[in-house]
């Protein structure tokens, strides 16, 4: 189920409990019930949904709300802030600052779009008048140090990699000196992604990770990834200190759930999503504004 259909399923289980004379327990419970359905069937993860249903539960108590309160308003409410909750886990993620150095750490499977969105991350800062630096520490895939610097080129970001070292943690070192000397605030470590989640990838992962020390690790998943993104979202965590999420691929056939299990998951926000191929199809992800957007 694409995101804009979650939301119109759950703005019509809103209308049609709006639609009966009387809010009782069963027209919560329709409302809530179809709203747990559409949230399953966009992959969103089964813990997740209940404990929300729980949690909506608990505020709208109807029979201890006194008349005359509107309990159509904080039913709405109620979900709007559930939705929010789910996507906001109460704490910023590092944001870099001009002038100093900051490293950023990629982190995802094979294909997620991982090397796209290190560019677009550095692009998006450039224009707010960062001084980005990509590095390419993904010495597993052949071609992934070319694609880095075709992108890096292209949009005047420097960059460093190497054809011949094989040892990522060498290259990864090697260019966020480099990069500091360079006075570069925001260094952006690429590093390589594997098809499935092999001991060998978090392995490789850590000793970059502990090499560089990164400011911040952003976990890149891939929307369309379905009810194994809490999993996914959750194993990677355990390895590295992931402090932000970029979903991409959000404009093709994305299920909107994959992003509240990757927040629950990292207990980390997401801060951009990925709407295309090209550099600049990248937004700031906002939760409230998104849930407002998401429910009509
Ligand atoms: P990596 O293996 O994780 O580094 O993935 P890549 O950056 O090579 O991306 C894999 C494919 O996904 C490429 O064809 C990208 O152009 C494409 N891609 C990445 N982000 C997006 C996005 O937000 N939308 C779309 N439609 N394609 C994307």
């Amino acid at each position: 189920m694409v995101l804009a259909e979650l939301g119109s399923r759950i703005t019509q289980a809103i209308q049609q409990m709006n639609n009966v004379t009387i809010i009782d327990e069963k027209a919560l419970n329709d409302c809530l019930n179809e709203i747990t359905r559409a949230l399953l069937q966009s992959d969103v993860s089964f813990p997740l949904v209940k404990e929300m249903q729980t949690n909506i539960k608990k505020i709208v108590n109807l029979r201890d709300l006194a008349a005359g309160h509107n309990k159509r308003r904080i039913i709405e409410q109620a979900i709007f802030n559930e939705l929010c909750k789910m996507l906001d886990p109460g704490k910023p993620a590092f944001s870099p600052k001009k002038a100093k150095p900051g490293v950023v750490m990629f982190v995802g499977l094979q294909g997620a779009g991982k090397t796209t969105t290190c560019t677009k991350y550095a692009y998006y800062h450039q224009k707010k008048g960062y001084k980005p630096a990509l590095v390419c520490a993904d010495t597993f895939r052949a071609g992934a140090f070319d694609q880095l610097k075709q992108n890096a080129t292209k949009a005047k970001i420097p960059f460093y990699g190497s054809y011949t070292e094989s040892d990522p943690v060498k290259i990864a070192v090697e260019g966020v000196e480099r990069f500091k000397k360079e006075k570069c605030d925001l260094i952006i470590v690429d590093t390589s992604g594997r098809h499935k989640q092999e001991a060998s990838l978090f392995e490789e992962m850590r000793q970059v990770a502990e090499a560089t020390k990164p400011d911040l690790v952003i976990f890149v998943m891939d929307s369309s990834i379905g009810q194994a993104a809490f999993d996914q979202a959750q194993a990677f965590k355990q390895t590295v200190a992931v402090g932000a999420v970029i979903i991409t691929k959000m404009d093709g056939h994305a299920k909107g759930g994959g992003a509240l299990s990757a927040v629950a998951a990292t207990k980390s926000p997401v801060i951009f999503i990925g709407t295309g191929e090209h550099m600049d199809e990248f937004e700031v992800f906002d939760v409230k504004p998104f849930v407002s957007r998401l429910l009509g």
